[in-house]
């Protein structure tokens, strides 16, 4: 009896092993792939991402501040497997080690990652011009 009593003092003393996540910072291993980023300023809304994604996680969406289709990404559904990263022609979308917050199955459609700071396509930085191509050989 007193040995069980001592095992509970214990306990209480002892800190929880378990993360209080999303209020806890959660460290991850080097190659852990978490929540999807997308830069705006790359994505021309071609669709491939989506056309590509084994879980059907992403959706092409209509955005009327910038008049064409983004990607939203479906995290309820999303298995992490960055295909869609590799997909992309145009470089836009990272795995970020963001780990999603715990969500109930009832959440998974509305788990969701809309793009933000809408821009329009003219206020978007423009590319460098290219340099002038070297004299031709004769
Ligand atoms: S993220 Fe890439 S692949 Fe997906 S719509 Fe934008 S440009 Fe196309
Ligand atoms: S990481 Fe994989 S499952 Fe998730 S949105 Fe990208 S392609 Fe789809």
């Amino acid at each position: 009896m007193l040995k069980l009593f001592g095992e509970i003092i214990g306990n209480l003393r002892r800190k929880p092993v378990t993360i209080d996540v999303p209020f806890e910072k959660v460290e991850v291993e080097e190659l852990y792939r978490g929540l999807e980023f997308l830069d705006l300023d790359k994505c021309i809304g071609c669709g491939a991402c989506a056309l590509d994604c084994p879980a059907a996680a992403i959706e092409m969406v209509e955005f009327k501040e910038v008049n064409r289709k983004l990607p939203v990404f479906i995290i309820g559904r999303c298995v992490f497997c960055a295909q869609c990263e590799d997909t992309c022609p145009y470089d836009a979308i990272k795995m970020t080690k963001e780990v999603p917050r715990p969500f109930f199955p009832f959440e998974e459609e509305r788990m969701r990652i809309e793009p933000k700071e809408l821009r329009p396509l003219e206020k978007r930085p423009q590319p460098k011009p290219l340099p002038p191509p070297p004299p031709a050989k004769r």
